[in-house]
């Protein structure tokens, strides 16, 4: 029998092991006692075999992976996985990798896992990345009839990220856009977070299908929800306060970054509640806007300081309507509550408060301006 504290692989755990089940499992939304049928999955499954190709991208999204402790992701995950083939971090080159490529390939048809990273170039025949005399067009196309099904892992090989801007010189477009008859799976981000391609791994070895995906091929467990609903400066935005310029006290105090160029309010993701490199923080807890990284029409298409267009980026639609002009005339609740609290306040404490009583159009707050 295992006990919690036996090392199952490279110096972790299986307590860590369960730990990291217990998280995928509440990622994914799921009951907490599924923690023990995917710890079982993962347990009796024969090492799926994984290909992993490069094509046009910057290697982030294996780092993002292999930057990840507590347990180390990577250990847990290649322990997990047969990996095949990954040119960054297999020892084998050249005719050596090529045998590793082609071997896995026939001995797992149907059932392997591709992986990719990066954008594929289309025009002039993709001639303008190539490996081993192979354009990625070709080698896309070969390992993507015999795989199970495909992660594209990150913005670039979800929807050809930074390399399919315009001129597109290169013509890169994301894996979608070529493959079309083969389940996918999207992990965008830049770089995504290795939790949400540890969880569509788990899932799809527990429940050997695939987890309910948007509109853009994106695991709705992980990109369901924008950043913005779970932002710890929500308070902020709803309040009003934003910071202004960078550096300056507005920013300093930890204010809302909606006026700096935030997307957080278009961007579907779970950066805000995940967050990176197991150590809690995120662009947006540092200080720094959320780019949009996960959404194809935002990351790189819209400037970094551009404000996104919501309806009211100010906040009255957020507070209960104060007419005062038709007090008495049926307000609603919590109208009648803050009302009552006015009321109260100028009668204890006279004209100060009752002076920050808000006026039509006026949330009550000290709103900062745009410059
Ligand atoms: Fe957070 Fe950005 Fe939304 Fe402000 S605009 S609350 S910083 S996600």
């Amino acid at each position: 029998m295992k006990k919690d504290d036996d090392i199952i692989c490279d110096g972790v755990t299986r307590r860590d092991f369960l730990k990291t089940c217990v998280t995928v499992t509440a990622m994914m939304g799921l009951p907490f006692a599924m923690h023990a049928k995917i710890a079982e999955a993962v347990e009796t499954n024969q090492n799926p075999a994984v290909i992993w190709l490069h094509f046009q991208e910057c290697t982030g999204c294996s780092e993002s992976l292999l930057r990840s402790t507590h347990p180390t992701i990577s250990t847990l995950i290649l322990d997990m996985i047969s990996l095949d083939y990954h040119e960054t971090l297999m020892a084998g080159a050249g005719h050596q990798a090529e045998k590793s490529l082609h071997d896995s390939m026939t001995a797992n048809k149907g059932k392997y896992i591709l992986v990719v990273e990066g954008a594929i170039p289309t025009k002039d025949n993709g001639i303008y990345c190539k490996v081993s005399g192979k354009t990625s067009l070709e080698t896309l196309r070969t390992l993507a009839e015999g795989a199970a099904a495909i992660i594209p892992i990150g913005t670039c090989a979800s929807y050809g990220g930074i390399q399919s801007v315009a001129p597109n010189p290169t013509g890169a477009v994301g894996v979608r856009d070529i493959v079309k008859d083969k389940p996918i799976i999207n992990i965008p981000g830049c770089p995504p977070n290795p939790y949400n391609f540890l969880s569509t791994v788990m899932y799809f070895l527990t429940f050997k299908k695939l987890p309910e995906l948007d509109t853009l091929g994106r695991p709705k467990f992980a990109y369901g929800r924008k950043i913005h609903e779970h932002c710890e400066r929500r308070p902020h935005f709803d309040a009003g306060r934003f910071a202004l310029k960078y550096g300056d006290p507005t920013h300093a105090e930890g204010y809302c970054l909606y006026k700096l160029g935030c997307k957080g309010p278009e961007t579907f993701a779970n950066c805000s509640v995940q967050r990176f490199n197991d150590t809690g923080v995120w662009p947006v807890s540092v200080g720094h806007p959320c780019i949009g990284c996960t959404e194809p029409d935002i990351l790189f298409k819209k400037a970094i300081a551009e404000k996104v267009q919501i309806h009211l980026p100010t906040p009255p639609d957020t507070y209960a309507p104060v007419n005062l002009k038709d007090k008495g005339k049926g307000a609603d609740p919590l109208t009648t509550g803050v009302l009552g609290l006015a009321a109260g306040a100028a009668l204890g404490a006279g004209a100060m408060l009752a002076k920050k009583l808000p006026k039509d159009g006026d949330h009550g707050e000290e709103e900062t301006k745009d410059e």
